[in-house]
């Protein structure tokens, strides 16, 4: 069993919690964390977008425990550049050299409370460097972790017992307004092009999920979203 926990999705932030340990994306305030931030021991960070890393977060929680990110934070190396850029006298950490995903298809293993994960990454489509996570846990179960992609093409094509996976958009929604006269709505149309749709999601899922499956949609647009009835867990 994972236990995967949403504190955060979308464009106002996102942050998910897999099995109380693990940290996916670092996008809300320290506080919007609240005591989720506790028993963290690891920290993948998916790409350099503000609704995916705040660095004042990341920060707070260097100044209370350093060897969280020192040990345990894991990104590209899009990400470490980034967090180097936003270093200051406050907050000096480089991201180590072995977390950085050289590659995609890069494969690591974690321990969690003591137990053993195994972790692969795969590209993800989006306008900066993104990938996405398989995790396998000691059980053989496995977890696919996909947000800010246009395309879900370089996963791994397997049958997955828990899918978190991005469903952004509605395409007929996204069709109209990208062909509206007003300027704003249209362009704001293109920019969810950069996302999975709901469709893609569905179909996705369709194809790559057990009979149990537990799935959960993320990154729903506010604008162009709809609610898949495959988000069964959908909070
Ligand atoms: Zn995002
Ligand atoms: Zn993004």
């Amino acid at each position: 069993m994972f236990k995967v926990n949403i504190i955060g999705t979308g464009s106002t932030g996102n942050a998910v919690v897999i099995d109380d340990k693990l940290l996916i994306d670092c996008g809300l305030t320290f506080d919007k964390l609240g005591d989720a931030v506790m028993g963290i021991e690891h920290i993948f960070i998916t790409h350099r977008h503000g609704d995916h890393i705040k660095v004042p977060t990341l920060s707070k929680i260097y100044k209370d425990r350093p060897w969280v990110l020192r040990e345990g934070l894991h990104c590209n190396s899009d990400v470490a550049e980034f967090i180097k850029l936003k270093n200051n006298s406050r907050f000096k950490f480089e991201v180590p050299v072995k977390n950085i995903f050289t590659e995609h298809g890069f494969h690591f293993d974690i321990e969690l409370g003591g137990k053993k994960y195994h972790i692969e990454t795969f590209k993800l489509y989006h306008d900066v460097p993104n990938q996405g996570f398989v995790i396998t846990n000691e059980d053989g179960e496995t977890l696919l972790f996909a947000t800010d992609t246009n395309s879900m093409i370089s996963a791994p094509h397997r049958k997955y017992d828990y899918l978190v996976v991005e469903g952004n958009y509605d395409e007929d929604k996204v069709v109209e307004a990208s062909l509206s006269d007003d300027e704003l709505t249209a362009s704001r149309a293109q920019r969810n092009l950069r996302h999975l749709s709901v469709q893609s999601f569905e179909n996705f899922v369709r194809a790559h999920s057990k009979e149990n499956s537990v799935i959960y949609q993320l990154h729903e647009s506010d604008t162009f979203g709809v609610s898949s009835e495959f988000g069964v867990n959908n909070n």
